[in-house]
């Protein structure tokens, strides 16, 4: 068994993950298992180079194989924001409610240029990587459109305002196993899984 950092302090991804990577041989291990408390700055301008960052610095500092994701929603008429500032768009403390009706302000501010229906996408990359710096990147994406108004209570972030057409739904009124089996995420931790199937071997790092 090989040990795999997974560089989250959220423990419904590590679970997530847990699930998806159940049969490969690998033991998931979080931050708080391994006492790291530092917590890296996200300073990149895509998805890429924010996993990646993330990934490379555990890594390093653990010594041991690590996976990082980071993810956001895009936008188009809004030339993809909030994207890889989709935490902190607006200010990181800032409910959500108020984030969605800066968000269709601006959305309706622009519809001469870009009139609706305004596509979107949830997107997630996930970076793994050894110390010396060996790493590899996969991604995942839900598309969609900004919803007409926020809708559904399940989910969190930008659920409500994601509307997926093939449900004719919210993410936020999805299920949760419908939403976790379809979404970026999802997508992206399969794409992982089948990285891992195939990882390299190293003798380092095994438990
Ligand atoms: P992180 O990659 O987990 O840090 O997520 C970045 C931000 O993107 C979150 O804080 C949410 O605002 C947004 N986000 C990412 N994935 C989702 C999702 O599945 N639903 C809603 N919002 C999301």
């Amino acid at each position: 068994m090989r040990a795999l950092l997974v560089a989250t302090t959220n423990r419904h991804k590590l679970e997530e993950l847990q699930t998806i990577f159940s049969d490969l041989p690998y033991q998931l291990l979080s931050l708080h298992d391994l006492h790291i408390d530092l917590d890296v700055e996200e300073t990149g301008t895509t998805f890429q180079e924010n996993s990646a960052l993330k990934a490379l610095t555990y890594a390093r500092i653990s010594g041991v194989l690590t996976l990082a994701d980071d993810s956001g929603l895009e936008i188009d008429a809004l030339g993809g924001e909030p994207g890889v500032y989709s935490a902190r768009f607006a200010g990181r403390n800032t409910p959500y409610e108020e984030r969605f009706r800066i968000i269709y302000e601006r959305l309706h501010a622009q519809k001469e240029l870009s009139p609706a229906p305004w596509t979107a996408r949830f997107r997630c990359v996930i970076t793994i990587a050894e110390a010396n710096g060996y790493h590899q990147s996969v991604d995942g994406a839900l598309e969609g459109y900004v919803a007409d108004a926020p809708c559904g209570e399940h989910g969190f972030g930008y659920d409500p305002i994601v509307y997926v057409p093939a449900f004719g739904k919210t993410c936020a009124e999805l299920e949760p196993a419908v939403k976790n089996r379809i979404s970026h995420r999802g997508v992206a931790a399969r794409h992982a899984r089948a990285l891992l199937e195939s990882w390299p071997q190293s003798s380092s790092s095994h438990v």
